[in-house]
């Protein structure tokens, strides 16, 4: 058995004072509560390990924004097509690694390749590993065969989905092929004004591009409206779908989306390197919204690191507080995976912890420190597995 005993703990939804948390060779909680009488307990606060609820783990930086999503697109295209597998599977640890310095213990992944199921054996995160898959053209025989081609061996702590990847790149068949079953999904949706073009008048850039492309089938009709009542007609916006991004969202879009009861992800790291202006999440939360963050790719983001994504966020929606903000980077995570006990410590969860130096903080300094990025991980457990950071950490 393995144990912790923390001045402080915060289980997701409450704190404990002089806590124990003991686990399982196997890396599962078997008890979450109070230390022994007597027992000796460290300095520290223990906190559910992160959630980053949306990441391309292969991807490599493309430098500075282009001037326009295509071109950016087209630069992302061929950093890709240059890497070889093994540099793709080495980016995706690399990633992972850098991610678990800084608290975070799961992952959404998109993989666009398949590879990334190696790579989160070698650092073993929970969460959940999408398949990313594009079609415009296809009709259901071959979205049915695309599908059965990239369905991928996930393992019971981060198992294998589909990511169809947005309403531009992905024809109607392909969405209800990814879809069938009601298997959770991950969908970039409503991410740019030239999307939202496209699908109601069918023009602009993505219409070149797929006709540049030759994946704009014969006698196409845009379907009129917009990414979220385009999803919605598609019988998508239900609580297996995690929509990325919403940046452009029309009226009535979030309501759609809070009945429906579909997920959010938000990257304050991608609306930095766009110069985007950040989504209304104070109001999608206050409509019952699980909106969850995530880091997205380096080609996006300078950071890998959900810490990072958190003090962006604390910076970008002021309104929020540190509980809302700490939430929205564990437990609605947790439910935007469709993994509803990621993001909290409690007995039969596995061991998914990262500790702070409490050095006499009250639970609520512990929580903004940590929210606003000026306080960082002493350690983080993996499954029970103890991972040091930078300066020398804890005993336990
Ligand atoms: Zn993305």
């Amino acid at each position: 058995m393995n144990a912790l005993r923390a001045r402080l703990l915060f289980t997701g939804s409450r704190w404990i004072e002089r806590a124990e948390i003991l686990w399982d060779t196997t890396g599962r909680i078997v008890r979450v509560g109070r230390a022994p009488k007597g027992a000796k307990v460290q300095d520290l606060a223990a906190l559910p390990g992160l959630v980053n609820a949306h990441a391309h783990l292969q991807l490599e930086g493309v430098g500075p924004a282009p001037t326009t999503f295509v071109s950016w697109v087209g630069a992302v295209m061929a950093s890709r097509a240059r890497a070889d597998q093994r540099t793709l599977r080495a980016n995706a640890v690399a990633n992972l690694r850098a991610l678990l310095r800084d608290g975070c213990t799961a992952v959404g992944e998109i993989d666009s390749t398949g590879l990334s199921p190696a790579a989160l054996r070698t650092v073993p995160f929970a969460g959940r590993c999408y398949q990313e898959v594009t079609g415009f053209h296809l009709d259901a025989t071959s979205a049915r065969e695309l599908v059965a081609h990239r369905r991928a061996q996930g393992s019971d702590h981060c198992p294998a989905s589909m990511s169809p990847h947005a309403p531009y790149s992905v024809s109607p068949a392909l969405f209800a092929e990814c879809a069938r079953g009601r298997v959770p999904i991950s969908v970039h949706a409503a991410e740019l004004p030239e999307e939202q073009q496209f699908l109601r008048e069918g023009t602009g850039p993505f219409r070149e591009l797929l006709v540049r492309l030759g994946r704009l089938p014969e006698g196409f009709r845009a379907p009129g409206v917009g990414a979220v009542r385009h999803l919605e007609r598609l019988s998508l916006l239900r609580p297996t779908t995690l929509l990325v991004h919403c940046q452009e969202l029309e009226r009535g879009d979030a309501a759609r989306i809070a009945a429906g009861g579909a997920s959010i992800v938000v990257c304050p790291g991608t609306i930095d390197y766009f110069g985007r202006t950040p989504p209304p999440v104070g109001e999608w939360l206050r409509r019952g919204i699980p909106v969850a963050l995530g880091t997205d790719s380096r080609a996006s983001n300078r950071a890998m690191s959900m810490l990072e994504e958190l003090s962006a966020a604390a910076r970008m929606w002021p309104s929020l507080g540190p509980s809302t903000l700490f939430a929205m980077a564990t437990a609605h995570g947790g439910r935007a995976l469709c993994r509803p006990g990621l993001g909290l410590l409690r007995r039969g969860a596995r061991a998914d912890i990262f500790a702070v130096a409490a050095e006499g903080r009250s639970s609520a300094d512990v929580l903004e420190s940590v929210v606003r990025g000026s306080l960082r991980p002493r350690a983080t457990w993996l499954a029970g597995r103890m991972h040091r950071a930078r300066s020398p950490g804890p005993n336990g």
